[in-house]
């Protein structure tokens, strides 16, 4: 069974009408996978606990962000209004992404219903990102006996500046990042390794050069654990991001990094990372092909069993 981790606060805390966070996709995707004939296996994280948080942050930005006293243009800097309710699923969704860890080191492979947050810096939140979930992961990752090094493969649009500011300095974990040059973040602090890609890029550019890349990294570095960020931003017709890739190139993409994982023996706890539509149901699909993925590539002689695995 493929575990998948979700709990219902991902889609429940207070946002202003018209706010372009798209909320209701945790719930939306939870809810199509239980609706699948899929041999998944879902599992609750508890909330971490915020002390937790300062290994990796600032711990005066920790407490003053816990307690609401976060200066109201740092909030702005990262998108949310306050609210108990936003650090409560803050702190669950970093729980749910050490517990992936756990499961995919148990397992080989586990999935988290949100994560991502890689806009997040040692001592300031931007970009809808309170709290680095990947760098967090990944030290909870090397607490294991088993890991030695970890590589985040950072697949949103979007490029992981906090996670490469937060992994600067460590040898145990390298950085890939494959975004869109022109897009947010204006800044993009040097990852380990960088894939900056045009506006426009297609399905077909789009993976010419990202599977090679993810080659390389795997060899070069030769991690005992892969967290990935599966963002589908880079869908062509996502609001904040400009590429131009098709829900086929998502599915060869997500496809390719389990298939590689899974060929080095490597663990992989994937996140589903960003995803921006009006329309949140058409997100649905796109982060669906993630867990398609993995089931195709980790259950594959259950395809006859399972036939809308494969679509
Ligand atoms: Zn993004």
């Amino acid at each position: 069974m493929l575990p998948v981790i979700y709990h219902s606060i991902y889609s429940d805390f207070p946002l202003p009408d018209g706010h372009r966070y798209p909320l209701q996709k945790y719930q939306l995707l939870k809810t199509y996978i239980e609706q699948q004939p899929w041999p998944v296996q879902s599992f609750e994280p508890e909330i971490l606990n915020s002390d937790t948080l300062k290994a990796i942050h600032d711990a005066g930005y920790v407490d003053a962000l816990i307690t609401g006293s976060l200066p109201l243009v740092k909030m702005r800097r990262i998108g949310f209004p306050w609210s108990h309710a936003l650090i409560q699923r803050s702190l669950t969704s970093l729980g749910g992404t050490t517990l992936t860890v756990d499961k995919a080191i148990e397992q080989g492979v586990a999935i988290h219903l949100t994560g991502g947050y890689h806009h997040a810096h040692h001592d300031f939140g931007s970009g809808f990102c309170l709290f680095n979930d990947l760098i967090l992961a990944a030290n909870h990752a090397l607490s294991s006996p088993t890991i030695e090094k970890v590589l985040i493969v950072d697949c949103d649009v979007h490029h992981g500046d906090g996670t490469a500011t937060l992994a600067q300095h460590r040898s145990d974990i390298v950085t890939l990042s494959v975004h869109c040059d022109k897009n947010f973040p204006s800044r993009k602090p040097e990852s380990d390794i960088d894939l900056p890609m045009p506006i426009g890029t297609d399905s077909e550019s789009y993976l010419r050069e990202f599977i090679p890349c993810l080659t390389l990294a795997l060899a070069l570095h030769q991690p005992d654990m892969v967290i990935y960020d599966a963002g589908v931003d880079i869908h062509t017709d996502d609001e904040l991001g400009y590429m131009s890739v098709c829900q086929a190139g998502i599915a060869k993409r997500d496809s390719a990094v389990f298939a590689a994982c899974k060929a080095h023996q490597i663990p992989v706890a994937a996140v589903i990372g960003g995803g921006y539509r009006t329309d949140q149901t058409a997100l649905v699909p796109l982060h669906a092909e993630l867990i398609r993925a993995a089931l195709k590539t980790y259950f594959s002689n259950l395809e006859t069993h399972y036939p809308n695995i494969e679509s």
